[in-house]
């Protein structure tokens, strides 16, 4: 992919259940998905569904540099539960300037700690579902009031 850019395409690291279906959704919706996991099993199960997907390591600048990963203006980690890789892949993508880092946190503190790295945006899925069906839940409850 060498140093092209790529304006509109989204480079998006690991494909676990919210990674997978963020890419599944984004490419759906007409977006180029780049999609990157270092677990080749992961990768040969998309290779199916997804247009673009890689096989490696998030966290060694020269495999995102292989990548292209400094073409990018948009990027998403996708990892939550191996938290170390997902501060180094967030790190490594800043470093090599893409301007817009979007990464999921499992706790406030690694939430704080993308922060701090200068990721543009923190999501919280457990955090942000639970609200969402409080809402839903709330408006059926109010229905019986
Ligand atoms: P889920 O979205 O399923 O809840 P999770 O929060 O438990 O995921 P992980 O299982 O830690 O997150 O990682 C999600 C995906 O990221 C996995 O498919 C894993 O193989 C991949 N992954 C983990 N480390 C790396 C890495 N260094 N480079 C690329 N992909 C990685």
């Amino acid at each position: 992919m060498g140093r092209d850019r790529h304006p509109n395409a989204v480079l998006l690291i690991g494909l676990g259940r919210f990674g997978g279906t963020l890419a599944e959704t984004l490419q759906r919706m007409g977006h180029d998905v780049v999609a990157v996991d270092a677990n080749r099993v992961i990768v040969q199960e998309w290779s199916g569904t997804l247009t673009h997907v890689v096989e490696a390591d998030a966290t060694s600048e020269a495999a995102l540099r292989q990548l292209g990963a400094e073409g990018f203006d948009r990027a998403v980690v996708a990892i939550g539960t191996g938290i170390e890789a997902s501060l180094l892949a967030a790190g490594t993508l800043l470093d090599l300037g893409v301007p817009e880092v979007w990464a999921k946190a499992i706790t406030r503190q690694h939430g704080r700690i993308l922060e701090r790295l200068g990721v543009s945006h923190v999501v919280y899925p457990e955090r942000d579902a639970g609200e969402r069906v409080a809402h839903l839940l709330s408006g059926r409850l109010l229905d019986f009031i």
